[in-house]
């Protein structure tokens, strides 16, 4: 017999509930057949602080609409863009205009990454001082105009600039949404179809790709004749095996995924590609537990039907929204029973301007990864990844060298991109990547202050 451990983590079925949006006071009559039309949903996303206060109504207190009316104008990153789906699922139990619900919508944790306010981000180092905004050096590497070629042997196609939900936090601000007051953002320069034809012909010219990641944007923001004619056409490319499909509306719009005419072309590519011998897979953004509702499990259910190889969840570690081993395994356990989606991935927030107060330390991802295993299935326990500039997903604990005082992390990588062809050191060389300065003992805070106060030299790439 067995007995009764106290564990630090202690695991418990929960239910799936869907918030009643009839609590809002701008949906008081909206009706089930409405809630669940993606084309209703789109049409009520809430785009501005006119909007919001429509909905939420006076129960939300002006300081709030004034503290994201300064965000809005000195710090943000991505316009405002919050479908009901996802504004319902905010300080859920609590209704506007009841005591406390302001208090419960600043601390709500999607509120802190979909709606961020002024009095969110640090004032001390609102930016690193290597932030940037394409962190990630995308779009230098550009085989053709959105087509990232990183790794040997995947791309990133970015097939559209938009979504239908803008994240605060977002890694593609530079190219992403509408421009903000701080953040203009990058143009493709080629016509949609022209830009979309030269990655397939890139593609079919390319034969060591086997896997394409098809991103943004959000996959559900392309007309789905021009979606399911792009991955027809990835499907037609012989050496194509893995297409993953990105787009966080699985959970944000799902009634998208929900849609006949989504759920039909999925079914027809789901089929071409098991008679290919190719895998689609769908993979979704989620940051809190809450965020899977009933609706989510539907759509989420809705795609495995139609015979693609699965439905994966890449969130990103984000403090006071899911920076605790509670909040991590509480959303994989609840992704994973309650709406059959696998936990891949969560990423370090990346180094985009305004993002300190969201970023976790190395050092505090390598105690998250620690903490969360064990709990679940092995195939289920998601990797703790940081994406080092130049270099690529790196799991947290394959750093090479790591000054904690200083907030420096060294990665070394294995491959070589289009960048590198050309230098002999690429797999000896170290990159840089950075923690949140605030998080530096006193020393290290000093050593960057001075650093800037001397016009700042690069460390990186030692
Ligand atoms: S859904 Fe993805 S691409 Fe779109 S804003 Fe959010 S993080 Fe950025």
């Amino acid at each position: 017999m067995s007995a009764v451990v106290d564990q630090p983590y202690a695991y418990q079925r929960v239910e799936l509930t869907e918030p009643d949006w009839r609590r809002i006071p701008g949906w008081s009559e909206v009706t089930t057949a409405e809630w669940e039309s993606a084309q209703w949903q789109r049409a009520h996303c809430v785009k501005n602080l006119r909007q919001l206060r429509e909905v939420l109504g006076a129960g939300l207190d002006e300081a709030f609409l004034a503290d994201l009316d300064r965000d809005q104008r000195e710090r943000a990153t991505m316009s405002m863009l919050v479908p009901p789906q996802m504004l319902n699922t905010m300080a859920a139990s609590d209704a506007p205009g009841q005591p406390g619900f302001t208090e419960a919508f600043y601390a709500d944790p999607v509120r802190r990454y979909m709606i961020p306010v002024f009095s969110d981000r640090r004032t001390d180092w609102p930016s690193h001082p290597y932030a940037s905004r394409d962190s990630l050096h995308e779009a230098e590497m550009w085989a053709v105009e959105g087509l990232t070629h990183r790794y040997p042997t995947k791309v990133l196609a970015e097939v559209l600039p938009t979504c239908p939900q803008y994240c605060g936090h977002c890694t593609r601000m530079d190219l992403v949404g509408n421009p903000t007051a701080s953040a203009g953002k990058l143009k493709f320069g080629l016509p949609p179809a022209d830009r979309l034809a030269a990655m397939i012909d890139y593609l079919r010219a390319t034969p060591g790709v086997r896997d394409v990641v098809v991103s943004g944007g959000d996959v559900a923001n392309l007309p789905w004749p021009r979606l399911e004619a792009f991955v027809g056409a990835l499907l037609d490319v012989d050496s194509v095996r893995d297409i993953r499909l990105a787009t966080k509306a699985l959970m944000g719009l799902p009634q998208h995924w929900l849609a006949d005419d989504v759920r039909a072309g999925m079914e027809r590519l789901g089929a071409k590609a098991r008679q290919r011998g190719a895998n689609i897979a769908i993979h979704a953004h989620v940051n809190a537990a809450q965020s899977v509702t009933p609706l989510v499990a539907r759509a989420a259910q809705a795609m495995l039907d139609t015979g693609i190889r699965d439905v994966r969840n890449q969130g990103v570690l984000l403090r006071g929204v899911n920076d605790s081993a509670s909040a991590l395994l509480d959303l994989c356990f609840t992704l994973l029973d309650g709406a059959g989606i696998m936990p891949y991935y969560f990423y370090m927030c990346d180094m985009i301007p305004g993002s300190e107060h969201w970023r976790l330390s190395l050092a505090e991802a390598q105690e998250l990864q620690h903490q969360i295993m064990g709990y679940l299935p092995g195939f289920a326990t998601p990797r703790v990844v940081c994406d080092v500039p130049y270099v690529g997903k790196r799991w947290v604990h394959q750093v090479s060298r790591y000054d904690a005082d200083l907030g420096i992390s060294y990665w070394t990588k294995n491959y070589r991109t289009g960048v590198e062809a050309e230098d002999p050191l690429a797999l000896s060389r170290e990159y840089a990547y950075y923690d949140p300065i605030y998080l530096l003992p006193q020393r290290g805070q000093a050593w960057w202050r001075a650093r800037v106060a001397g016009g700042l030299q690069l460390v990186e790439n030692a």
